[in-house]
């Protein structure tokens, strides 16, 4: 009697087992799933990780949680994520200095197209020329000549080399022919509080940090990084207009490190589109300047074509500018 019926039971036992353990593949996320922003916190990057991360939670039907792990210009966050493991619980919001870090570093003890993987790219944003509020020149040329004239007064807030407002940074400089003093910070969250204290003179920084402060009539603006002028800041002149070609657009995308199984990216892959698509998420971009991202780049393809265009594009300009940390 015992036996009869002991054999199906342990039938139905063992394919328990089985939809168990394929089920478990399929319920990621099991636990918080870690965005981590290698800047500051209360900074550009981490203002739009933190609404992104927002975004994407209910289509992950999981909590996402942000980290800062801010130093040398994003690339101790993004070593992070590069040495941790695959398994889609840590993640990694970075901007244009994942293209930009390997050729500045000349010891840089990780690979961003090995040992990350791109999920999708999110947003592509402006960065804008600001001062503190007690500068001089009325406008951007007038600013310039300036410049040029001060160099030795003059000194320049970024968020470490390989950070976004650096690049602009060594851009200007090299425009200008010209040197000045830079105070990195561990983002541009707190380089915008001392440039408003007026510790600090001048910073490029995205327009998801700098909108408010512009508006609100806190800092100077002198220009945009723009090819044109932005809807945003009509008044705004494009860098361009006096520095022809100067023209840099600080794009995002969010990481995986590699390893981790093509399903946690496609599920990543489809949370991040649908996050994008969300309302709340698009008209916050809106208002700080952010453009989305075609929908081909934010796909793990599309962005992980967008770093490899990218850092060809930015590694022989670093080079020529003979700009190295280690
Ligand atoms: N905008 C900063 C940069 O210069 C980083 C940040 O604080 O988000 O890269």
């Amino acid at each position: 009697m015992f036996r009869k019926s002991w054999r199906p039971l342990a039938a139905v036992a063992s394919a328990l087992t089985v939809a168990l353990v394929s089920g478990a593949a399929s319920a990621y996320p099991e636990k918080p799933v870690t965005i981590v922003v290698p800047f500051a916190a209360g900074g550009p990057t981490d203002v739009v990780a933190r609404t992104l991360a927002q975004a994407m939670a209910p289509h992950l039907k999981g909590t996402v949680v942000v980290e800062n792990t801010a130093g040398a210009g994003g690339t101790v966050g993004a070593r992070r994520v590069a040495q941790a493991s695959g398994d889609g619980y840590t993640l990694l919001f970075h901007h244009i200095g994942m293209a930009t870090a390997p050729a500045l570093y000349r010891k840089l003890d990780f690979k961003p197209q090995e040992d990350l993987i791109p999920i999708g790219a999110v947003v592509d944003v402006p960065m804008t020329l600001i001062s503190k509020p007690a500068m001089g020149p009325a406008n951007l040329k007038d600013l310039l000549t300036y410049v040029r004239a001060n160099k030795e007064k003059i000194n320049l807030a970024n968020a470490g080399i390989g950070s976004a407002s650096h690049l602009c940074g060594l851009l200007l400089q090299s425009a200008l022919k010209t040197e000045l003093t830079t105070v990195p910070f561990q983002g541009t969250g707190p380089a915008m509080t001392a440039l408003l204290g007026g510790q600090v003179d001048l910073l490029c920084d995205q327009t998801t940090n700098t909108t408010g402060q512009i508006k609100g009539g806190r800092v100077k603006a002198y220009a945009v990084t723009s090819k044109g002028k932005l809807a945003n800041f009509p008044d705004l002149p494009p860098m361009a207009s006096e520095i022809p070609g100067f023209e840099v657009g600080i794009w995002h995308v969010l990481y995986a490190p590699k390893g981790t199984p093509a399903n946690v990216v496609a599920v990543l892959e489809k949370a991040l589109q649908a996050a994008i698509k969300e309302p709340a998420f698009a008209s916050k971009m809106k208002e700080l300047g952010a453009e989305i991202m075609p929908a081909e780049r934010q796909t793990s393809a599309g962005a992980k074509a967008l770093l490899a265009a990218e850092t060809s594009k930015w590694s022989p300009i670093i080079q020529a500018a003979k700009v190295y940390a280690d």
